[in-house]
């Protein structure tokens, strides 16, 4: 049985808004683009985002034949 992991980020590992920064120290942080032109997104989440209205996946939908 396949089992889930969910990224340390959250949903923000797998979001296509986010971009990953890193400090000249090597510490990664997770930008939200969306931040950039809607207030209700900080540039910055808190991490780890379990619930966001802006989530949009970037991972490919597994497609499910029925027969
Ligand atoms: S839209 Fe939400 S889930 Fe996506 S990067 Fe921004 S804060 Fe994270």
């Amino acid at each position: 049985m396949e089992s889930l992991k969910l990224d340390p980020a959250g949903i923000c590992g797998e979001c296509i808004h986010a971009k990953i920064v890193t400090s000249s120290k090597g510490g990664i942080f997770y930008y939200c683009l969306l931040s950039e032109r809607n207030p209700e997104f900080v540039k910055y989440p808190r991490l780890p985002v379990y619930q966001c209205p802006g989530f949009q996946s970037a991972l490919p939908k597994k497609e499910i034949t029925i027969s």
